[in-house]
């Protein structure tokens, strides 16, 4: 029944009490059950008892949620009370989208017209919330005028959802100051330190952020959450696993949040067994397993090296969104099984889930590593054709890596320049990689040359035009290569790799040669040195010193960080164990040729998962075929 066509009853005294009819309502679960008392009310006229209308409302606006009926409801009410804005006002500004949140205004602003009424403190934490949610921060400010002339700044609701108010539209500053002001109210109130917490967050700025987790009076597991999450979102991913061991050792617990901040850390430095106790972890403690949950795991285990895992895993997911497509289809595409990915996209689309631009990434990566070069084009063309989606950067990037490997360097090159959309340098240097692989000195100078003006003090172009030359035997252009780079003081990122030992995670810097390397592994690398040469491995030592690598190497000693990983995991891991090392740079020719050499030596598996891809080291091969 439309509440609308029915006529309206003045309310008699003989009108039943509202605490006598409404045990029932407690009964109800949805506004679908709620209606046959709704039709009995407006009958008898109830409705036109305030409290009694007001139960209504709240029930469908808050507990079930059905604010389309709950706005009917409302519009009907003769003068509604306080309660009944506030429930309404409340309901439109936690809807999470910005119509709603626009009705929450606009509702707001119409009680301040109604002669009935006033706001309370109960109104303007929902009002703060709909301001947030639309960026408003010129509204906020002048209910921030309101709030202050009802002396109503420091009630603890008003104050929390002002300041995140200001917190969520950038102003951390406000947000500091009412902070600040509020020293009472700060004390134990946890609350209020996660919103200032979650503000610096947002601007990035860790520092400040640990400062305050640090100097926090209590800490709830949404403090430790945050903190977690905002590590693993600005790339300090040891920090992010660190700190989620000490949230161990404080005994916080782990919730469904916690796991999914983590997760994409735990990928990142290939820590499998941690990733390994998180799966446990969820499953025993009936932490669901969703499809986002479902995505971090796949995603996890294929970063870690287990592609066969993150496929059970994917399979196991009771729903699959477009995130989990995307994780599995980039899990195969990274181990080079470029057919299950088609086949997996296909599915997708068979199953009603619309690829995205994350899509076509994961295709295109998948085709470049497997040389698909006809099926990439098509894959290509079809983005930009077909689907409607723009490409962005790293979808030409793909594509030039794809064709540069190829061999196809003036179609890469043509791409690049009828681009869209400005070109970067790693689009370039794509394209040099691949001058270098086919020795095309010619557009290898050419391109090197217009990377040197676009990021002048990169490591990149200098490295890439070196090793040309050095693979040409041509000593006289590698060393002015070498005098020109120290000229301009090009800096190169240091190297580091991470293996993990029993759970946790040992990082591994070309610094640490000369001061703080273990004895141990210094000893264990002499060893592996000596092995080598026995094999009669013996780098060409003017190669060595000539080319250039993406990275220094140390001075004495020559070991690049995943040789002392790979030593160490040697040292202290069990004979059986696989050996996982994660590098952050591009494996160098030297490291690839021993690590292979040391898989045999020691009987190893040994996978190394670089920049670009997986290395799975074993009996003297890797599965790269030396192709990276
Ligand atoms: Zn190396
Ligand atoms: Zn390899």
């Amino acid at each position: 029944m439309n509440p609308a066509t029915v006529p309206k009853i003045i309310v008699t005294p003989t009108s039943p009490h509202p605490s006598t009819f409404f045990p029932e309502l407690k009964q109800c679960k949805t506004s679908r059950d709620i209606k046959p008392f709704h039709a009995r009310m407006i009958k008898t006229g109830l409705i036109h008892d305030q409290l009694a209308a007001a139960e209504i409302l709240r029930f469908c606006a808050l507990a079930d949620r059905d604010i389309a009926y709950a706005n009917l409801i409302f519009q009907q009410m003769d003068t509604p009370n306080c309660f009944s804005w506030n429930t309404i006002i409340r309901a439109f500004s936690e809807g999470g989208n910005e119509d709603e949140s626009l009705h929450a205004l606009y509702l707001f602003v119409e009680m301040l017209q109604s002669d009935f009424v006033q706001p309370n403190r109960f109104t303007y934490p929902s009002v703060l919330k709909a301001c947030a949610q639309l960026r408003g921060v010129r509204e906020g400010n002048q209910i921030h005028g309101m709030v202050k002339k009802l002396d109503l700044e420091h009630d603890e609701f008003v104050l929390s959802n002002l300041m995140r108010m200001y917190v969520v539209c950038g102003e951390m500053n406000h947000a500091s100051l009412l902070f600040d002001s509020s020293v009472e109210l700060i004390k134990g109130n946890v609350v209020l330190w996660n919103v200032m917490l979650d503000g610096f967050i947002r601007l990035g700025n860790l520092d400040s952020a640990r400062k305050l987790f640090d100097e926090m009076p209590q800490r709830s597991v949404v403090s430790w959450n945050s903190m977690i999450s905002g590590y693993s979102q600005n790339g300090l991913f040891k920090e992010a696993v660190d700190l989620f061991r000490d949230m161990q050792t404080e005994k916080i617990k782990v919730n469904y949040v916690t796991l999914v901040s983590v997760l994409p850390a735990v990928s990142r430095l290939g820590a499998i067994e941690l990733g390994k106790w998180m799966h446990l972890y969820a499953d025993r403690n009936n932490i669901q397993i969703d499809e986002i949950l479902g995505s971090a795991l796949v995603d996890m285990y294929s970063k870690c090296g287990n592609v066969e895992r993150a496929i059970e895993i994917f399979e196991s997911l009771p729903r699959r969104n477009v995130i989990t497509w995307n994780a599995i289809i980039n899990a195969l595409a990274i181990h080079g099984r470029a057919e299950d990915a088609l086949d997996h996209f296909r599915r997708m689309e068979s199953e009603g889930v619309e690829p995205n631009d994350v899509t076509y990434i994961g295709l295109l990566t998948a085709c470049s590593h497997a040389g698909l070069v006809q099926t990439g084009r098509l894959v290509f063309d079809r983005m930009i054709n077909q689907t409607g989606l723009k490409p962005r950067i790293e979808h030409y990037g793909c594509f030039v890596d794809l064709l540069s490997r190829a061999g196809l360097l003036e179609e890469a090159e043509g791409i690049i320049s009828n681009m869209s959309i400005q070109p970067d340098d790693v689009i370039f240097k794509t394209l040099l990689a691949g001058c270098k692989m086919h020795k095309n000195i010619e557009m290898g100078k050419r391109i090197a040359e217009r990377l040197m003006e676009m990021v002048p003090n990169d490591s990149g172009s200098y490295v890439a035009l070196s090793n040309m030359y050095a693979s040409l035997g041509n000593w006289d252009e590698v060393s002015k290569v070498r005098l020109m780079m120290k000229k301009m003081e090009v800096r190169k990122d240091p190297g580091c790799s991470w293996i993990e030992i029993d759970g946790e995670i040992h990082e591994f810097f070309v610094e640490d040669e000369a001061n703080a390397m273990d004895k141990e592994i210094r000893l264990m690398l002499g060893e592996m040195s000596r092995e080598l040469s026995l094999l009669g491995y013996t780098p060409d030592t003017t190669q060595v010193l000539l080319n250039v690598d993406e990275e220094e190497k140390g001075s004495g000693l020559n070991y690049h960080s995943e040789k002392m990983a790979i030593a160490y995991g040697l040292i202290a891991m069990s004979p059986q164990t696989i050996i996982r090392v994660v590098k952050n740079l591009r494996i160098c020719d030297d490291c690839h040729a021993s690590i292979k050499l040391f898989s045999r030596i020691y009987n190893r598996k040994i996978i190394v998962r670089d920049r670009k891809r997986f290395h799975h080291f074993e009996n003297g091969v890797c599965s790269c075929m030396d192709y990276w």
